[in-house]
């Protein structure tokens, strides 16, 4: 069973915060106003999600080390 986890680009997110409605828990903005994942067991399609709803493309879902979104 792969481990999925997501990396957020911090030069990208503008902390609008979708991230953390699409996947609770899994996303939390900071007092810079920017997203960082919560390392934790994360359902894939809830990673994706919020890669998808991201406005500013900020965030890819690794499975292990390889990219799947
Ligand atoms: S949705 Fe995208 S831009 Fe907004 S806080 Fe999350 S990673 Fe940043």
């Amino acid at each position: 069973m792969p481990r999925f986890r997501a990396v957020v680009d911090r030069d990208r997110c503008v902390g609008v915060a979708m991230c953390v409605l699409a996947a609770p828990g899994a996303f939390a903005v900071n007092d810079e106003g920017q997203s960082e994942f919560q390392p934790g067991s994360w359902d894939r399609r809830d990673l994706i999600e919020a890669a998808d709803s991201c406005p500013s493309s900020a965030i890819t879902v690794f499975a292990d080390d390889e990219k799947v979104s």
